[in-house]
């Protein structure tokens, strides 16, 4: 694909300006009562995200008064810079295109990646109704790029092309979101109170959830009297409080996701007796350069014509390996969490691969330090902080591998010049966050669930906020956060309504292929 995640980054940052000026808008319709004590609704949602809007809009279609609630002075959450990759097995647009495929092959390929850490149930769930959830996106004004559906090349690729994009990346998803929303705002099905931040939820003596507290910008203190409580607050990617607790490893990661992802939904079902579940795991992405303020540069396109050292002066992976995968799970494995692209004169002469940077970004860097630049191996190397012997050996073992053709201790097949020409360059090379895989334990019906596996009533949660590892496992998987949080958001907001009404669950319909039991369980 010729698009890329930095340069959506900055697309996706400068459509944040945007957004800020039309959101309040939207929002003005919200009845703010500056006397009032109380304020009652049938559903209160936290987060008019990427899982919060499609919610609120399912159960303002199901006749609920919803009111939906953001810290952000704007709509859409991660959705504002996300990639918006999306997969589905069996929309409309991958039939017509004539593409095999199932929600069972998704669902194996998902569970397989994710080396089986996965959450059966809520993954079976979401592949069964991603095509609906897809069909949906197209009927209400979502385009596609026509490569769509696609095999991904930033992650594993799966066994079809199921991977969905907009041009505009995620926005083309928010774009008609926020339209739908807009339309309940007017009807007057959805109050949307932008600014506001959800401090904690609210229990009767029952253990029952009963609404929550809200803060607004001026510090006033609002409770809310909600039936039910769904929890659409996004990841902690921004927390350093939840990473330093949960992932001390990766806390030093660039953070790339948007400020708002610190886990306030997290640390309120916490406080209420919830379980967390998968917070030992977390993914960070190789691709931040340390020390400047460039963004995600995701492998496995960028910093390949050289090779990748960590901080013991070794080489530790294919560098130009065809899954993505195998290489963040190899940069995870190293004890400081970082490592060096090293390459030559020859490399640095032709192109060494950094997008965005010309030859006098590197000039640049290199005299702030950030670029280490030396005549010798030895040189580099005590400039690195690594052993001299132990790089001058890593250096000659790769350029042996050249001179022989064959990678014999990684596999890398494209070995066409020896690291030999000085200056020779080390680029420290860090870890970008943008997505967390630990979050609140729910049932199969969405309802939060406590350290017993007992639901707690009134309260359910949808999206990061569950923790992207109950779809992902222990991997990051191709679109499968955006589509999602946007399925069990619509799917949440049907069990809330039916909560609030005191009706049976039924989960919506599933579609035509039934997983079998046992692939569940494995
Ligand atoms: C750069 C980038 C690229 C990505 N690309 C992809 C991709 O291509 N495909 C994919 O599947 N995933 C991708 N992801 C991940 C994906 O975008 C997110 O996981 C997903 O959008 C999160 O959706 P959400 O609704 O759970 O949270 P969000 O969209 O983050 O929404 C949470 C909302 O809750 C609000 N909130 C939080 N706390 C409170 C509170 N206390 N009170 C009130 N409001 C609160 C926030 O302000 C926010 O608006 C990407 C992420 C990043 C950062």
């Amino acid at each position: 694909m010729a698009l890329n995640r930095r340069d959506l980054m900055k697309v996706a940052l400068a459509e944040v300006g945007v957004l800020t000026a039309f959101s309040p808008a939207m929002a003005a319709s919200s009845t703010e009562n500056p006397q009032a004590t109380k304020a009652s609704t049938d559903i209160l949602i936290v987060g008019a995200g990427n899982a919060g809007i499609p919610a609120a809009i399912q159960a303002a279609d199901l006749g609920a008064k919803v009111l939906l609630i953001d810290k952000n002075p704007f709509t859409g959450g991660m959705l504002n810079i996300s990639g918006g990759h999306i997969s589905g097995a069996n929309a409309k647009m991958q039939i017509a295109k004539g593409i095999q495929d199932s929600p069972s092959l998704h669902y194996r390929d998902a569970i397989r990646m994710g080396r089986y850490k996965n959450n059966p149930e809520l993954l079976k769930l979401a592949v069964e109704n991603a095509a609906a959830m897809i069909d949906w996106l197209v009927e209400i004004g979502v385009e596609f790029t026509p490569e769509s559906p696609f095999l991904e090349d930033d992650h594993e690729h799966y066994s079809a092309p199921r991977t969905y994009m907009g041009p505009e990346y995620a926005r083309s998803l928010l774009k008609p979101l926020n339209a739908e929303l807009e339309k309940r705002i007017n009807n007057g099905r959805v109050t949307l109170q932008l600014n506001t931040t959800v401090t904690r939820l609210l229990q009767n003596d029952d253990g029952r959830i009963i609404g929550a507290v809200t803060r607004k910008e001026t510090g006033q203190e609002l409770p809310v009297m909600a039936k039910a409580v769904i929890m659409a607050s996004g990841g902690y990617g921004a927390s350093d409080i939840l990473k330093n607790k949960h992932n001390p490893k990766i806390a030093a990661s660039k953070v790339v996701c948007l400020p708002h992802a610190t886990g306030d939904g997290i640390i309120m079902a916490e406080d209420i007796g919830a379980k967390l579940t998968n917070m030992d795991l977390f993914v960070s992405f190789p691709g931040a350069i340390d020390g400047t303020s460039g963004r995600l540069q995701h492998a496995p396109k960028h910093f390949t014509e050289g090779i990748w050292v960590n901080s013991q002066g070794e080489r530790f992976v294919n560098e130009q390996t065809l899954n993505p995968d195998e290489r963040e799970r190899a940069f995870l494995e190293q004890a400081d969490f970082g490592f060096f692209y090293l390459f030559d004169h020859h490399v640095r002469a032709s192109n060494p691969g950094i997008i965005g940077w010309n030859h006098g970004r590197i000039e640049q860097e290199i005299s702030r330090g950030v670029v280490h630049q030396a005549n010798t191996i030895d040189e580099l190397a005590n400039k690195m902080g690594v052993k001299p012997s132990v790089l001058k050996a890593t250096t000659a073992r790769y350029n042996q591998s050249v001179l022989a053709g064959i990678d014999q201790d990684y596999g890398r097949e494209k070995l066409q010049r020896t690291l030999s020409a000085p200056p020779f360059y080390a680029v420290p090379i860090t870890g970008s966050i943008l997505i967390s895989h630990g979050g609140i334990a729910v049932n199969h019906l969405l309802q939060v669930i406590d350290g017993d596996s007992r639901s707690i009533e009134g309260l359910f949660a949808v999206g990061e906020t569950i923790g992207s590892a109950q779809m992902m496992g222990n991997a990051v998987l191709s679109g499968m956060s955006v589509g999602p949080a946007i399925t069990l958001g619509r799917l949440v907001a049907r069990n809330a309504v039916r909560y609030t009404r005191g009706d049976p669950f039924l989960m919506a319909e599933c579609g035509q292929e039934n997983i079998e039991k046992n692939e569940i369980s494995s």
